[in-house]
């Protein structure tokens, strides 16, 4: 890692309007007013409980949805409403779920050729088919079964037929789009240690997405943490680890298993009350005020900044 920003975003917000009727549209505010950079080399994590918009932030970031306001950069070039082509090649996506984003009806040499082909980066069909028969290798396949359909795959040999196709185009930067959650315990960790050797080998950058936080913390280089659409807290991993400042970074933190049985028995677990507010009608102030233990009349009204608390530490709490 260096100190180079690859991925920059400033206020970024994205809206999803909704039909109410006949005549009102209402917005989903997925993401409100996130800013964050990424150094090259880089894994910054992305956690946060389902619906909290950390997923719509990845694709918007990527372009794959329009931001509604806020900036991109990537290494310095403001790509808001550039053509994407020549960046598609630059910053990929694995997503969750892999068999719904494996065309079911195309070989998997079809599934990584396509972005060979896109790109135009084999100058023929033997140094294409030879590129192919590497991706597949280089995320543990057969290169024999090119020919072979998704379905005929399980759920771990297809995400990492997502991993040859964004990998086929090079790219510096890849959005991990909870890349494990649907697959089996047993090969979740297979698959992150080849991500993690890939970032090696590739000097590749990650925004790894999870809801779960033990999964990010060992993978990443700095931790976000989202709520709501916000990002409400920041920092190393490590400093995340033993010095979470927001109250709700807390609640996830005490959900993480611990190794330790002692530790484990005398740990208290924080129980949020209630479920997530919708994203359509989000509380005034502090988002988490409706849950939040600490929660005063202060935090109803005004909406607490991300500050840098301690030097890389940010947080958005009124109590900080
Ligand atoms: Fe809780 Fe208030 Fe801090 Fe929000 S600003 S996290 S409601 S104490």
């Amino acid at each position: 890692m260096n100190d180079n920003v690859l991925v920059r975003i400033e206020n970024l917000k994205k809206y999803f309007p909704i039909k109410e009727g006949f005549l009102k549209v209402k917005n989903v505010q997925a993401v409100e007013d996130v800013s964050f950079s990424i150094r090259e080399g880089e894994t910054l994590g992305l956690v946060g409980e389902s619906g909290c918009g950390k997923t719509t932030l990845g694709r918007t970031l990527l372009r794959l949805y329009e931001p509604t306001s806020g900036r991109i950069y990537y290494r310095d070039k403001d790509i808001t409403k550039e053509n994407m082509l020549p960046y598609r090649r630059k910053m990929q996506i694995i997503f969750q779920d892999p068999s719904a984003s494996l065309d079911p009806r195309k070989t998997v040499s079809e599934i990584i050729g396509e972005a060979i082909d896109i790109h135009k980066l084999a100058s023929g069909r033997g140094e294409r088919a030879e590129r192919i028969q590497d991706l597949m290798t280089q995320v543990g396949l057969n290169s024999e079964h090119g020919n072979r359909y998704p379905h005929e795959f399980s759920g771990g040999q297809q995400q990492r037929i997502g991993i040859a196709r964004a990998l086929a185009v090079q790219p510096e930067f890849i959005v991990c789009d909870e890349p494990i959650s649907a697959l089996d315990v047993s090969i979740q960790s297979q698959i992150v240690n080849m991500l993690e050797d890939m970032q090696h080998d590739l000097k590749l950058t990650y925004l790894f997405i999870a809801h779960d936080l033990s999964v990010v913390r060992h993978i990443s280089n700095r931790i976000g943490v989202m709520y709501l659409g916000n990002l409400v807290e920041l920092a190393e991993s490590n400093e995340l680890n033993k010095n979470p400042l927001h109250p709700y970074t807390k609640t996830l933190l005490s959900a993480v298993p611990v190794p330790d049985p002692e530790k484990s028995r005398t740990r208290k677990r924080i129980i949020l009350e209630g479920d997530i507010p919708s994203p359509m009608n989000p509380p005034s102030g502090c988002r988490f005020h409706t849950r939040c233990p600490y929660a005063m009349a202060r935090c109803k009204e005004e909406i607490p900044e991300l500050r840098e608390l301690a030097p890389g530490h940010f947080a958005a709490c009124h109590l900080l």
